[in-house]
């Protein structure tokens, strides 16, 4: 077979190329090795009814216009406002931290405890809060999130957080902030339609099926492309479990509850889905359904979720780039073909820069 254009992976970065260059009249297939579109952001039903993001809470924000407008032309949000708690000492805090709750504990006058310039996550942490407050919320939940002590994590990692001034309870302040009414299935499905799509085809083991004339755009990851042979790049996944509790409405008051502390339990957080439905459908439906998260290094690509963030690993994957970027007709991009963290909004930021580059460019 041949086509002008494969895409390789459904997931926003593919299903955004995929739809740019189809809208500017460019002939496109996309293929996708699990049986559903949509990649990572993907969600389905439980029986009674509540949805579930499937591989884990989606939150939706962005301060973009542009990138608003795009993905409102294929599905219609409501506003949801992340809102995250972490159990600490037995009762259910602000995540992230409030400052009532640093003043309460530690005292008006409160300083972080490192000063200068931090070259590890533990250091960065503690740049900005007390050594008390990293402990109780932040050292364990990094640990059990990344395997590794936190001091042997790179510092970056810290810009994901920060201690609030205020009580505000809101995770992020985007002037955009929601979920698609209909759900991540439906916008993804919607994103793709009249395009054709291939599901459960992996690519990588039918490279020779499909004569790609102008480009490939490959969105898996990028060590597997190159069958590993210069190293593995390492990943965190979580293994899910889901629990339905017939006799309750709420059992938690978050959709999202941290659970940094060892003491109770190895779950990282506990995700309670009905918040995170629009309130006149969740009411009206019996029982709750909690997800447990339990880290754990994937080996099977399709558990990767979080690239590793150290120096190591960096490194491979610059080299793997290099390779990636001296192959003609050969853009490697998005999450894993990046080992990059793309919150949503950035990967379809990023996809719509690469699609009119390859408008531009083939
Ligand atoms: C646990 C978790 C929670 C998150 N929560 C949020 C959030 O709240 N808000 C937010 O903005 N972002 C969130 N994100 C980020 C979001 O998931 C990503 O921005 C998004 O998934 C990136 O899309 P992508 O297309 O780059 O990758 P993916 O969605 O992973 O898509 C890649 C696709 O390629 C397919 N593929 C790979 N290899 C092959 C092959 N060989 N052949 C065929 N197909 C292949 C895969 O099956 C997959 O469908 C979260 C991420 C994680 C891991």
């Amino acid at each position: 077979m041949k086509v002008d254009y494969l895409i390789v992976g459904s997931g926003l970065t593919g299903a955004t190329i995929a739809r740019i260059l189809t809208d500017a009249g460019r002939k496109v297939l996309v293929v996708e090795r699990r049986s559903h579109l949509g990649g990572n952001v993907h969600d389905h039903y439980h029986p009674s009814g509540i949805r579930i993001h499937t591989y884990g809470p989606h939150y939706f924000r962005t301060s973009s216009e542009k990138i608003w407008k795009f993905v409102n032309r294929f599905a219609s949000f409501y506003n949801y406002e992340a809102v995250l708690k972490s159990y600490v000492d037995g009762c259910y805090e602000n995540w992230p931290i409030a400052g009532s709750y640093i003043r309460r504990i530690i005292g008006e006058n409160w300083q972080p405890e490192f000063k200068g310039i931090p070259t590890n996550f533990e250091e960065a942490s503690l740049a900005i809060m007390p050594n008390l407050i990293y402990k109780k919320f932040v050292k364990e939940y990094t640990e059990k999130q990344w395997g590794v002590p936190a001091y042997t994590l790179s510092s970056c990692l810290a810009k994901r957080f920060n201690v609030h001034e205020n009580d505000d309870p809101r995770l992020k302040m985007n002037k955009y902030q929601g979920i698609p009414y209909n759900g991540y299935a439906h916008l993804m499905n919607n994103i793709l339609k009249d395009i054709p799509t291939l599901l459960n085809f992996n690519y990588l083991r039918h490279r020779d099926l499909i004569k790609v004339e102008k480009m490939l755009v490959f969105t898996g990851s990028i060590d597997e492309f190159f069958n590993y042979d210069m190293g593995r790049l390492a990943y965190r996944g979580q293994q899910r479990e889901d629990v339905y509790i017939s006799n309750v409405d709420y059992a938690f008051p978050a959709g999202q509850i941290n659970n940094p502390s060892t003491v109770n339990g190895d779950h990282i957080r506990i995700l309670e889905w009905k918040h995170m439905m629009p309130k006149e459908y969740a009411d009206n439906i019996q029982g709750t359904v909690l997800t447990k998260e339990f880290p754990f290094s994937p080996t099977n690509q399709d558990n990767y979720e979080y690239p590793f963030p150290d120096e190591a690993n960096s490194n491979l994957y610059l080299s793997y780039r290099k390779r990636a970027d001296q192959t003609n007709k050969l853009l490697i991009c998005g999450r894993l073909g990046e080992y990059k963290y793309y919150d949503m909004d950035q990967a379809i930021a990023r996809a719509m820069v690469l699609a009119r580059r390859i408008i531009e460019t083939t």
